[in-house]
């Protein structure tokens, strides 16, 4: 196991990380991984899949 330069990569695509936006390579990457990981926390409480309603 030799990495010589074991370098982070963006948690959001892979790409290398800048210092400035850690653990993302951008600001884009920062905001979408944000975005999602809020819509995941808003999704987990969310409502059921409205199952009942196609009884009628
Ligand atoms: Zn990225």
């Amino acid at each position: 196991m030799t990495t010589p330069t074991q370098r982070p990569t963006c948690v959001n695509c892979d790409r290398e990380v800048v210092a400035e936006y850690r653990p993302f390579c951008s600001r884009r990457c920062a905001d979408v991984d944000l975005g999602r990981w809020f819509n995941e926390s808003y999704t987990i409480p969310a409502v059921e899949p409205p199952d009942e309603w196609d009884e009628e």
